[in-house]
């Protein structure tokens, strides 16, 4: 018999009244990764997500690797289902698992039982087949405390699964279920580690990336999608909204006192940012701010750049250490492309001595010359959709 993944669910089993439409929509999140690599049949009964290739052609490996990605899975196994009687379930494991047992010193069974019709409990049919297949491998010994291997039976409604230990899924909750938000890419580390924690949480996540030709080069933009799309791995697909920068640096640099170039700069994003989102329905924006990382992440810069935003500001790495946030980006695969020397807009007319406690007042005193409006029109009228998705090849 042929082999199917199990993809349990994580926290969508607690949502109680919404667990249906949750759950509709992590069926539809696997089904459309799944399409790539073959036929699969996708559905959904008692917490679990049965993924089945319906022939022989299906790319077998290339999905279970995928499926790895999907938010609102916490763990996933790849199984053989057989009939629901202990010799069937024991053949299964013979043919199935037979050869791992070959290779370890100890094993136990666990077998779960969520069909209660079947005549032994969870313990009897764990030490049924342990028993039996102590008896198959006399090199492989049971040990219920610390096995080296456990073998797992599930006893399910449609059949019994057989499987080895199953692996970690990546958690969080479905992409789509939690609405849709705008993260500020740039080229560096904490972004694209920002708008997967985001992502995470069960929200599609579009992006903007300002981009300062030339003082930015055609390379640092192909570095933004390409993070873009490393992110689509997890969340699905993205638009990146390229926003040509250069006219607003200047004009600020022409016109502003330079103490302030960062965090004028900075308010000029956030506010172009919150426009496209409205347009594109996104409800909130994602930064990868980091408190007292540089001198525009402190308490009063972050005052006076959200001043020109009116929805939520997420800031997921807000309190953590570069460390814990390298090893997410580590984790997630975007840490190499992150740290390609490549300049961001933000190093670009850099203050030699940032105002790091400014008040509002200071700030729209610096902004007083510039003809904000015009500027912003302009660089909304520049805005370059790139769209990348999971199936992209890579930029780089
Ligand atoms: P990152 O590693 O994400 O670049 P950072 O530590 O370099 O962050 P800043 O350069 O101060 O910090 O930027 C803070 C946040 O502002 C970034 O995390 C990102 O969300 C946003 N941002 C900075 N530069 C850009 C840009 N060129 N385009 C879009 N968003 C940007
Ligand atoms: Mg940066």
């Amino acid at each position: 018999m042929k082999e199917i993944f199990l993809l349990k669910l994580g926290e969508i089993v607690l949502k109680g009244a919404n667990k249906r439409q949750f759950e509709a929509r992590l069926r539809q999140n696997v089904r459309r990764r799944m399409k790539r690599y073959g036929n699969f049949d996708v559905y959904i009964m008692q917490s679990t997500v049965y993924v089945e290739p319906m022939d022989g052609q299906a790319d077998v490996d290339g999905a279970w690797e995928a499926c790895h990605f999907i938010f609102g899975v916490v763990s996933l196994c790849r199984c053989r289902p057989c009939e629901k009687n202990v010799d069937a379930i024991f053949a299964a494991i013979e043919n199935y698992l037979g050869e791992d047992l070959d290779c370890v010193s100890s094993f136990k069974v666990e077998s779960k039982r969520s069909d209660k019709r079947f005549p032994l409990t969870s313990i009897q049919l764990s030490q049924e087949i342990g028993g039996r297949l102590a008896e198959a491998h006399p090199d492989c010994k049971v040990d219920v405390h610390h096995p080296a291997y456990t073998v797992f039976v599930e006893v399910r409604d449609l059949a019994a699964y057989v499987h080895g230990p199953a692996e970690p899924g990546a958690g969080g909750l479905p992409t789509g279920v939690g609405g849709r938000a705008m993260v500020l890419l740039s080229g560096g580390i904490d972004s694209p580690v920002a708008a997967y924690m985001i992502a995470k949480r069960g929200v599609e996540v579009e992006a903007v990336h300002f981009f300062s030709y030339p003082y930015t080069s055609q390379l640092a933009k192909d570095k933004v999608v390409e993070l873009a799309r490393l992110v689509t791995r997890y969340s699905g697909k993205m638009t990146v909204n390229i926003v040509s920068f250069t006219e607003i640096q200047e004009a600020i640099r022409d016109n502003c006192p330079e103490e302030f170039f960062t965090l004028v700069m900075r308010r000029f994003m956030m506010e172009i940012s919150q426009r496209i989102a409205k347009h594109d329905g996104c409800g909130a924006l994602i930064t990868g701010e980091n408190l007292g990382q540089v001198a525009s992440q402190t308490m009063e810069a972050m005052a006076v750049t959200g001043a020109v935003v009116d929805i939520p500001i997420f800031m997921p790495l807000v309190g953590m250490d570069k460390e814990e946030i390298v090893t997410i980006a580590r984790k997630i695969g975007t840490l190499e492309t992150s740290i390609l020397p490549y300049e961001d807009c933000c190093t670009v007319f850099t203050p030699r001595h940032p105002k790091t406690k400014p008040t509002l007042g200071q700030v729209l005193n610096a902004e007083k010359n510039l003809d904000r409006e015009a500027l912003i029109q302009r660089a909304m009228g520049s805005i370059e959709k790139v769209k990348v998705n999971d199936h992209d090849e890579s930029l780089l």
